[in-house]
């Protein structure tokens, strides 16, 4: 019979896993999970974790959920995939249509990719290509915020500016013009978030106007910066920049791959600011955790400059075997439903409320800079000094102390170096809450020892 051991045993002999330097196992177990089910995961010997990050930030409504299991189990008796070139199928079709419904307006065409960083890739070459294609090849550059981060391919990873993920493989990345963003942990002591980042904006403006003719799209993730330690920033920002992209000449691509389908409070986070990018990248939350699946939905005006006789040679040729696959679109369908007829966004903000109050305490933690909320995400930033905000050394990794407690206490958190964050899936009970937040308070206080 299958033991942690054993798989764990089997698994580092051929295994090599993401975001893992893979030496560390030899003291930290590797878990293997047995089954899942709603928040809840359960190991080969029968530990349970409860999933506080939503797996990676991609589930929202559990584990072996009922409705989108239906889906897919009918789904895989039709049609489990079909080359999505000369081809198409019901599945891929009613979630575009619903993509363009639920998106911000103006959106209306759906092109499919199979993770989040081809979704970013696809953006950046359509935006490109469409300056091409009017004759502006001038336009070959992008502009990023500091602090994001848009994926690990080499294009994906160019854009971003999370140095852990970047700095190793500087010497294959494209150039692109990084600006100072407006991440609100800096804001002044009695300083709004709206006027931060609004005085922020004036950097932004400054590239903008510098860069303009070159640059195709400032890239962003709208409200939150998550793989940059969740550093949160006012909806101002996004309505200064749809303006300034248009007096510029130059797209806005807005990457809500992980703060899209509900996490910011909202269905998407543009929403907050009522405007519309020239193109969303969105995967993890699409198909509620289940399936690889990405989509950049785009505008009539970007379809139209590729739209012309073949040999005008304007076609957008990017492609990907698994593009539209049947399975993940059918999954993608389920989940919306599920946002629908549950009334999920308005549910969240009773929800995120409990949030706020499971982790009032952490306010006046004598080593808690900042509790910071955005919707379904909140985090808790941990210093050594309060007072001047001086952060613990990265190498003593505190972090992964709350994580390895958290574990023993069966609460799935996996901090952001000193930053905890929940996360978690939008079944989420009050009670669990209120048990995440405990753990991690308890991990806190042992991770800050010595
Ligand atoms: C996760 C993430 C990506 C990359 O998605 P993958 O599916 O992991 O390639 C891109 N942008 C943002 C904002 C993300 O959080």
């Amino acid at each position: 019979m299958s033991s942690n051991q054993s798989l764990s045993e089997r698994d580092l002999s051929v295994l090599w896993h993401p975001c893992t330097q893979m030496k560390d196992h030899e003291t930290s177990p590797i878990i293997p999970i047995k089954k899942g089910q709603g928040v809840w995961l359960e190991d080969f010997d029968g530990n349970r974790y409860l999933d506080a990050i939503s797996s990676w930030w991609v589930n929202l409504f559990g584990h072996a959920n009922p409705s989108i299991n239906a889906a897919l189990k009918d789904q895989l008796d039709t049609l489990e995939q079909v080359i999505f070139a000369g081809f198409t199928h019901e599945s891929a079709i009613s979630l575009a249509e619903k993509l363009v419904e639920i998106t911000p307006s103006g959106l209306t065409r759906c092109f499919y990719a199979d993770n989040g960083s081809a979704a970013v890739e696809v953006a950046l070459k359509m935006s490109f290509h469409y300056w091409r294609n009017l004759g502006q090849t001038q336009k070959t550059k992008f502009i990023t915020l500091e602090n994001s981060y848009h994926g690990e391919t080499l294009g994906a990873l160019a854009v971003g500016n999370v140095a852990l993920y970047k700095e190793t493989y500087a010497p294959l990345l494209m150039d692109v013009i990084t600006v100072p963003g407006p991440d609100c942990y800096h804001r002044e002591p009695g300083e709004s978030w709206a006027d931060y980042s609004t005085r922020r904006f004036a950097l932004m403006e400054q590239a903008l106007q510098q860069h303009g003719d070159s640059v195709c799209a400032v890239i962003i993730e709208p409200l939150v910066q998550c793989a940059g330690n969740m550093r949160m920033y006012d909806p101002v920002y996004l309505k200064l920049l749809r303006d300034a992209c248009d007096k510029y000449n130059v797209h806005l691509i807005a990457d809500e791959i992980a703060v899209g389908f509900g996490r910011t409070g909202t269905l998407f986070a543009c929403e907050q600011a009522a405007i519309s990018p020239d193109f969303i990248c969105l995967s993890k939350g699409l198909t509620g955790g289940y399936l690889p699946l990405s989509a950049v939905l785009t505008t009539d005006r970007m379809y139209q400059a590729f739209y012309d006789d073949y040999q005008n040679m304007t076609a957008f040729l990017h492609s990907h075997s698994y593009t539209g696959n049947a399975l993940a679109c059918r999954a993608g369908l389920a989940t919306l439903e599920i946002f629908q007829q549950h009334h999920i966004i308005e549910k969240n903000r009773a929800l995120a409320a409990t949030m706020a109050k499971a982790a009032a305490r952490f306010h006046d933690h004598p080593n808690v800079a900042e509790v910071r909320q955005t919707g379904m995400i909140l985090a808790i930033e941990l210093v050594k000094n309060k007072q001047t905000r001086e952060a613990y050394p990265w190498q003593e990794r505190r972090g992964l102390k709350v994580y390895q407690y958290a574990l023993s206490k069966g609460v799935l958190l996996r901090p952001l170096g000193n930053v905890i964050y929940f996360m978690p899936p939008y079944i989420v009970t009050e009670e669990e809450l209120l048990l995440i937040a405990d753990v991690a308070w308890q991990g806190i206080q042992r991770a800050i020892k010595d």
